[in-house]
């Protein structure tokens, strides 16, 4: 075995591998990338992490960097969980530590899956309201800041973090607080890493005021646009939080996180509705927006049709509705604020292309609807539906008009490009089919991906609009940063990380021979979602 996988074995209460096996399972996860790992890591808590981390701090001084990255359950979908070092997984940090129904705070380790949680606070009548795939880590979520289709009215996972306590690059812990002036003078005093990273920190938001004006209003998720939050109230409060939304894992790995959750929502009833003219379904998603729909989709039917060729018909939805070529699905939860203009909206729909799902068992039965997706990206052609276009960010006055000019590039590369997404977010997916295992294949990714930003561009639209760049849209982003965004990303990770040891080779440092060399070669087992 690895000398480093022994030493890493006796230190902590965990376990470190490097059997083949193990190394080929942690190579791949969403994306179209693979990087064998060389050790996988499974501490069980905090010390194990401050153990592991020290260690690569102290061989990094010597000059021995081994990049590290961190695993949460390894759905990322640009590569920024995969390394070709040490790869530190949280899966079997997984403890609920505590529920405090009263001011619903739940306390957890941060490799805590969204079902986990949702089925352990179902009992007490509350849940985190995150429309994300279960399997997902709380860590993972907050390092990658996914703006899920329900965040326009639930508000997403940055609106239920209270705190969180985070291992830094030299094996030091801290827990973030908001800390009024006097708390933050002294943290700055301390002579540590922590110390530093307030004292620098706190520097660069305020020699950068205007370009932290415009940071807080970006669509744009690439490099760390979210410290432009870390200051509050006008200056007066600050949390060293919201850094690590989006972080991707550069600047420390997640330990513990205390956060708020809510009661589960009513249930929920549906409006479905389609049309052959964008124009109409565009005015239609503009009236259903100022409704305050609980989500509020856009779906291109032909992925409708993959589903009925392998014999699921959501059998709720009339046919007449699935034939248009755009379907909207609009969700409400009754209250009765809404409740009269909900129902003027709906009466002002065509009879013939609409339909109601408010009856609770009709409603609960509408996954049939998001079925047709879940079969459309995995139906049985050859290739595989990768995610290398998903979570864009397009303004919604430039939909109609980006929609049309997706033609333009299903002529050029002879490829079918059904879109969907969410009007109430602005955050959309394509997912043309990708024969990964041929030169072709890969070549078509860097083209396409190249083409679709200038696209994007032209609409005003941004790439890691609804998640971050990670490691494969960088090769893009990296480019579309202005030279002042630029400087002061590379400062916070510099001050974070200064050997560059944590997840080194996504966002800023991504870089583009060696990601474009670490294209997977065969079609990825897992099942697309
Ligand atoms: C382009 C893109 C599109 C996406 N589309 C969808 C979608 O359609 N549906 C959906 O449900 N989700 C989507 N996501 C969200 C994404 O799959 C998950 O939010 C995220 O990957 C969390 O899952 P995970 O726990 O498996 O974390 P991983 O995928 O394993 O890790 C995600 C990132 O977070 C870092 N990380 C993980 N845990 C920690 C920790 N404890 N501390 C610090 N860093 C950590 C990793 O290093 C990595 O950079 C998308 C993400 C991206 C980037």
């Amino acid at each position: 075995m690895n000398k480093i996988a022994v030493y890493l074995n006796r230190q902590i209460s965990g376990n470190a591998f490097d059997k083949e096996s193990i190394l080929e399972a942690y190579s791949t996860d969403r994306s179209v990338l693979k990087f064998m790992p060389k050790i996988v890591a499974f501490p069980e808590k905090t010390e194990d992490v401050e153990k592991i981390i020290k260690f690569i701090d102290q061989l990094a001084e010597k000059d021995y960097k081994i990049p590290t990255g961190i695993w949460g359950s390894g759905l990322d979908a640009t590569g920024a969980d995969l390394t070709s070092g040490l790869l530190i997984s949280t899966e079997k940090m997984n403890q609920i530590k505590e529920i405090d129904t009263h001011d619903r705070l739940i306390h957890i380790q941060s490799g805590v899956t969204l079902e986990q949680l949702n089925s352990a606070l179902s009992t007490h009548g509350l849940c985190l309201p995150i429309n994300a795939n279960p399997k997902e880590t709380i860590g993972g979520l907050i390092a990658n800041c996914p703006t899920d289709t329900q965040a326009a009215f639930f508000g997403g996972i940055m609106n239920y973090i209270e705190r969180i306590e985070v291992v830094l690059s030299d094996g030091s812990c801290i827990q973030t607080v908001p800390l009024k002036k006097a708390s933050l003078v002294k943290k700055q005093s301390q002579d540590n890493l922590e110390g530093k990273i307030y004292r620098e920190i706190s520097k660069l938001i305020e020699e950068n005021e205007d370009l932290m004006q415009k940071l807080f209003i970006t669509q744009d998720l690439s490099g760390y646009p979210s410290v432009s939050r870390c200051s509050q109230d006008d200056g007066k409060t600050f949390d060293l939080l919201p850094i690590f939304y989006g972080s991707q894992g550069t600047l420390g790995l997640i330990t513990e996180i205390i956060l708020r959750v809510e009661p589960i929502p009513a249930v929920p009833y549906h409006i479905i509705t389609s049309s052959n003219s964008l124009q109409s379904i565009f005015e239609i998603l503009s009236v259903a927006k100022t409704l305050s729909p609980v989500e509020l989709l856009l779906f291109d039917s032909e992925i409708f049709k993959s589903a009925f060729e392998l014999g699921k018909e959501p059998s709720l939805i009339p046919k007449k509705i699935l034939s248009n070529k755009y379907i909207v699905q609009a969700t409400f939860i009754p209250n009765h604020f809404n409740k009269t203009k909900v129902k003027e909206f709906y009466d002002s729909l065509p009879k013939s292309t609409r339909v109601e799902l408010n009856d609770p068992e009709e409603a609960s039965s509408f996954h049939e609807l998001s079925n047709p997706l879940y079969i459309y990206l995995n139906k049985s052609s050859k290739g595989e539906h990768s995610p290398i276009i998903t979570d864009v960010h397009i303004p919604n006055v430039e939909l109609p008009s980006l929609i049309e000019s997706l033609t333009v590039l299903e002529k050029k590369y002879n490829v079918k490009l059904n879109l969907f997404g969410s009007f109430a977010t602005n955050i959309y997916s394509i997912r043309p089919n990708i024969k990964i295992e041929t030169e072709e294949g890969r070549l078509f990714i860097v083209e396409f991906l190249r083409d679709f930003n200038m696209l994007l561009k032209i609409h005003h639209g941004h790439l890691a609009g609804g998640s971050p760049e990670g490691r494969l849209k960088a090769l893009l982003t990296n480019h579309d940063l202005t030279p002042e965004e630029r400087k002061i990303y590379t400062s916070i990770k510099n001050i974070f990380d200064k050997n560059n040891v944590l997840s080194p080779d996504i966002k800023l440092n991504a870089n583009p021979k060696t990601t474009s060399t670490h294209f997977r070669t065969k079609v990825n087992k897992t099942i697309q979602f």
